[in-house]
């Protein structure tokens, strides 16, 4: 993002102006939010995988397989 940082320092136009100055403001906002959902994700206990089991007939064996 050092292009983004360096434009935004020499571009006078606002982000309804400049279409990069938008797409910037726009990944930023993003960049934001995932960092946001990565702490609520790490504070929450994480979901039980639900297994079930499957006969796997060509390695002719019984395998856990996740449930989608
Ligand atoms: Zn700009």
């Amino acid at each position: 993002m050092k292009w983004a940082i360096k434009h935004q320092k020499q571009c006078n136009l606002d982000e309804d102006t400049c279409n990069e100055c938008f797409h910037i403001g726009e990944s930023l906002w993003a960049l934001k939010e995932a960092h946001y959902e990565m702490d609520q994700k790490k504070n929450q206990p994480k979901p039980q995988v639900k297994t079930k089991n499957v006969y796997d007939y060509r390695l002719q064996e019984w395998r856990n397989e996740v449930i989608k």
